[in-house]
This record gives C-alpha cells, structure tokens and sequence, in this order.
C-alpha cells in the first residue's frame, strides 16, 4: 500500500467512523501542535549548541588558565636556573630571598616549594657536603647508602608549612622524579613528572607533580642531549599541589555546572583520579550532561582530563524554553481546537435542527397525508358498506351480509388506527393542546361504558360501571380525556376472554379522582408491564396475538394522561386480569363533590 493510499484509507475511514466535528478539530489540534512541535524542535536545537558554546568557552578558559599558570611556573625556573649562572655559591637564604618578592604563597598558593637538586656522582657526595654543611651543618643526603648519582635537594624556598622537610632528600631514588629529571636532560627543557608522592606532605596521598630544568656547568656546550648530561650541575625544580592547581584555574571563571577529573595516562587507566572536584559525580550524571575526555600533553608528561557540564551551565530561563514552548503549543492547540470544535458543534447543531425541522415537515405531510388522502376514503367505504348493510343499495343475501359485515368491521379498525396515528404524529410534534375544562369524570367514565357495551355484549361479557352520585369534578379536556378511558376500556374488553368481567370505577381518594378499569382477562407478565406503555409494544404471546392491535393505545393513554399532570399504573398477572388505575392530582380549587358513596349504575351490558 502507497503512502498516499495509506491516507486516503485512513481519511475515508474517519470520514465514515468518526463525526466530521470530531475530525476536523482532531486535524486542526494536530496541525497546530505539529508546528509548535517543529518551533520547539528549533528551539531545543539552539538551546543544546548554546549549552555546547558554554561548554566550550569553559573549557577555552580552563585551557588558558593552565598555559598562563604553567608559564609562571616556567619563570620562576629559569629564574631560578639563571641565578646559578652568576653565582655558583648560594646559600639557602640567597635561595629563599630570591624568591621573596614574588609573593608565591599569596600569589600562586598551588606552589609548594621551589628548590634546587645538585646532579653529583658518588665522588661529588663529600666535597657537596663538605661545602653545604658549612651553611647547615646537620645537612644529610636520604634516604642513606652507597648510589652512583645522587640529586639531593639543597635548597628550597618553603611556601607550605612542611616543605623544609624535604631537605637533602635523594629525588634520584624515586623512579618518577628520575625519570622527568632524565628526561629533560634529554630534551633541554623544563619537564614535568607524574604524580608524585610528596616527602613533606601531612597528607600521604596529596597530589603534587614536580617541574624540573637543568642548570649546566658555565660554559659548557648543551647542544646535544650527550653535551647537556656531560655539563649537567644540577636541576631547580617547582613543586606543585595538583588540587590547588586545578582549583585556581576552575577560580578564573568559577561555574558549579562545571567539573573536572584529571588522570595519569600512563597508571592503570581504573586508577582513581589524581584530582576530581567536589562537583563531579552530580554534575556528570545529571540528564544532558556534555561530558568529554581530552588527552594533553603538559611539558612531556601525558594527562587526561574528564570534562563535564551539566544543562545548568545555561541559564534556567534558557534551558526551560524548550518545554514553554511545548506547553504553550499544547495550550494554543487545546484553545483553538476548542474553538473549532465549538463553531463546527454549534454549525452542526444548527444542520441537525434544521434537518428535524425537515424531518417535522415530512411527517407534517404524512399527516395531512394520513388524514386526507387515507382517512377520507376509508370514510367513505364505511358508509357505503354501511348503506349497503342497511339496505339502501337493494336486497342483499345473508351470506352478502355477513361479508359487508366483515368489510364493514375492518374498516372500523383500520380508521381507529388511522386516528390513533394522527394522534401519535401530534402528540409526538407537540401539537396536542389540552383546553381543559371542569369535567364531571364520573359522566365521562359513564359515557365510555355505553359506547363500549354493545362490544361487551357480544363477546358476553360483564361490564360494570360504578360513578359517585353526585358529580366528581376534575380539570381535563373532556375529548382527550375521553381518548384514554376508551382505550383502557377497549382493552380490558379486547384482552379478557369471552363471558369475562370488566369493571369501570371511579372514587375520591385524599382529594384525588381515582379512576380504575379492572378486568378477569388475560394479564400481563410483572416483567413487562413496565413496556407495554411505550410505543407499538405489543406482548408477543400466543393470548394477545389473536387480537387485533397497533401497540399505540396505552402509549396514547399514558401521554394524555400525563399531559393532565396525572399518573397511570398497572397491576396485573399472568391469567389473572389486570387493573389499569388514572390518578389525577387533587386540585384545592376543584370542588370533587362531596361523596363517595357508589351508585352502581350498571349499564344493560348483558
Ligand atoms: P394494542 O393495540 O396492541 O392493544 P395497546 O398499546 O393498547 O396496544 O396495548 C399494548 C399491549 O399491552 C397489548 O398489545 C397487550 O399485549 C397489552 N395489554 C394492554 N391492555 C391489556 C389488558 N387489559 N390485559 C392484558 N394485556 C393488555
């Protein structure tokens, strides 16, 4: 299946599913939102390459930082170195005073000490100690024993408050120190060691690295690694706190949401950190964190640091925009889908009154259609066939007789449906108006046995009647109300078997007219008497089924009675007749009448 069939399914099946209102503010809503989402997809965009410049302008500062840091260091070695070229004589207070000005434990606190370490073989060791001690006299080279090349530290200018304890220690024994020592006799230039573990340090693992450059014998050729080792007099060196350090440059542009871990390249790459600030953990597991490694190379020994920025390295205001605009998209959507959906409701509302207005006019038709085009014919062959029954068109056979009689019959049924539809149409266009007037409900309940008791008669059966003497005044419309007894009348005749008992009563009761039509008939089940009251119901037994009905009597019944502000109810069982009763309200202006003796106005049924 194509793409573009894809949609036209998918159209034609919401089309037909779903309401067009539904559809249009669901497209309306999706479209909307899809632009908010590719604004936000922008907008997230430029928010992350704005967190990735911070990132990188911190990680500029940091890098600049360190160069001018290890600038300062270099100075102060060559400094250092330049003081031997015009004076091979020092002391340690020359050394330390040399250094004074600078101001390093204020100025450069990461610097632990600046010293100077004689390059001497074994045969250099008595005269140095001879010389030195002269000035200390309890100087010592450790740790002790017989070496072939000794690197002592003779003087140190002391910033921190144990470095003086590093005084004739033998840096040549630690394979570290050594190693940056040869090696920047090899290249000529300052060289850094590893992390070193510091001899006067309180705390054992403080990490420090040593910066070393040669100092040669005056006048010697340094140009080739060879030369340089041959004229080698010694190294001055700075000692540095890596955590200081470290601290000092992340000072330059201090950022919480940045942090660093700084590694040994060489050591075991699971090695703890030699430095990693306070921030780190928090600040590299946070959601979008930009974390990278970058390995650098600082005056010959390698490094690695693990740098890391956390979303908050921008402003809250930047880093919560993505989401505002989402939020306001949605909520831009939601209002004008709304709207939408309001405008197309309302229009459709206003389509689907329009179309029952429509619907109204046709049945309006079908009234008038009912009522003219069916109701007047049928009238018209009832008086016919009743003319011929009558004996106005000429002499007619028993037999003939007996079949306009039949003619004659269903004709009846067939206007009594045709009425009973036209009044359904009305009732059900809200076309029925009552005039309601004062009734005598006992005369009306008397007229509907009369006319019915010709019907009783032929089927044999017992119809009673039982009105108060005296008038039982209610407010109805005599021609409606009338409709009602009938029907319920019609009914206990039509459902109660031949030489069964009707009764027809009405009584006062707590100011209310209680009219109640009782038969022996056929009853109806409890479990449907509550249907029987809705429209074209007709019990579906093998009892009701050979009467003839249309299932729009009671519904007609109930419907004028309620529109009297009245109540009907049904008691009834299964072959033990039933009892349909009216109650019309008790109205405090009507006078019932003042009895509620029975006369038992049997009417001549039988
Ligand atoms: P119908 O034209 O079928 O008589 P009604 O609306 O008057 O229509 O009555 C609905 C149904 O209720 C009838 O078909 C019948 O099954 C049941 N019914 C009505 N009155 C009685 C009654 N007096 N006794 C038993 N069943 C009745």
């Amino acid at each position: 299946m194509s793409l573009k069939e894809f949609f036209a399914r998918t159209w034609q099946w919401l089309r037909t599913n779903v309401k067009t209102h539904v559809v249009v503010t669901l497209l309306v809503f999706l479209a909307t939102f899809s632009a908010f989402v590719y604004y936000w997809h922008g907008v997230r965009n430029g928010v992350q390459k704005d967190e990735h410049s911070a990132y990188e302008r911190q990680v500029r500062i940091l890098s600049t930082a360190t160069e001018t840091h290890l600038q300062l260091y270099e100075s102060f070695l060559r400094g250092g170195a330049g003081l031997f070229t015009i004076n091979r004589s020092l002391t340690q207070a020359d050394w330390a005073q040399y250094f004074q000005p600078y101001n390093i434990p204020k100025q450069s606190p990461d610097i632990i000490g600046i010293g100077f370490v004689p390059y001497l073989t074994n045969a250099e060791v008595p005269a140095f100690l001879n010389n030195i001690r002269a000035q200390v006299p309890k100087y010592a080279i450790w740790p002790a024993g017989t070496r072939n090349v000794y690197a002592p530290v003779a003087y140190v200018a002391t910033f921190t408050a144990n470095t003086g304890k590093v005084v004739g220690f033998d840096g040549y024994t630690t394979a570290v120190r050594r190693a940056a020592m040869q090696a920047s006799v090899m290249s000529g230039q300052p060289t850094m060691s590893g992390k070193i573990t510091l001899v006067s340090a309180q705390v054992p693992d403080k990490s420090a690295f040593n910066l070393y450059l040669p100092v040669y014998r005056n006048g010697r050729p340094v140009q080739t690694a060879t030369e340089r080792q041959r004229a080698l007099y010694g190294f001055v060196y700075v000692a540095v706190d890596i955590k200081a350090m470290v601290n000092a440059l992340l000072a330059e542009n201090p950022n919480s949401n940045f942090a660093l871990q700084w590694y040994e390249t060489a050591g075991n790459p699971k090695s703890a950190p030699v430095y990693q600030s306070g921030n780190f953990t928090s600040t590299a597991k946070q959601h979008g964190a930009i974390t990278q490694a970058f390995p650098f190379t600082l005056y010959g020994h390698k490094w690695k640091v693990v740098l890391a920025a956390s979303p908050g390295i921008i402003s809250a205001n930047e880093r919560q925009l993505p989401a505002l605009v989402l939020w306001r998209g949605f909520f831009v959507s939601a209002v004008l889908a709304g709207a939408v959906w309001l405008l197309t409701t309302s229009r459709e509302r206003k389509l689907s009154r329009q179309k029952q207005l429509e619907v109204q006019d046709a049945k309006d038709d079908l009234l008038s259609l009912a009522s003219h085009q069916l109701r007047t014919p049928a009238t018209v062959v009832k008086q016919y066939v009743g003319m011929m029954l009558q004996g106005y068109g000429g002499k007619i056979t028993r037999k003939q007789t007996g079949m306009l009689q039949n003619a004659y019959d269903s004709n009846e049924r067939q206007l009594e449906v045709i009425n009973q539809l036209l009044y359904v149409a009305r009732l059900d266009a809200g076309r029925i108006a009552l005039h309601k007037q004062k009734v005598d409900v006992g005369k009306l309940l008397q007229e509907a046995c009369d006319e019915q008791a010709v019907e009783a008669k032929q089927r044999r059966q017992k119809l009673a009647c039982k009105v108060p003497k005296r008038p039982l005044k209610v407010e109805a419309d005599p021609q409606y109300f009338r409709m009602a007894l009938d029907n319920l009348i019609n009914n206990a005749i039509k459902y109660t078997p031949d030489k069964g008992s009707i009764t027809a009563s009405v009584r006062k009761l707590e100011g209310d007219a209680l009219i109640t039509i009782t038969d022996t008939g056929i009853g109806i089940d409890e479990a449907r008497q509550a249907t029987i009251f809705e429209k074209f119901t007709r019990l579906e037994d093998e009892l009701s089924s050979n009467v003839s009905g249309s299932g729009i009597g009671l519904y007609l019944t109930n419907q004028i009675v309620s529109l009297h502000g009245a109540h009907i109810e049904v008691t009834s069982s299964r072959s033990h007749g039933s009892s349909f009763t009216i109650r019309l309200p008790a109205d405090p202006n009507i006078d019932l009448g003042r009895t509620s003796a029975y006369t038992k106005r049997r009417r001549p049924v039988n």
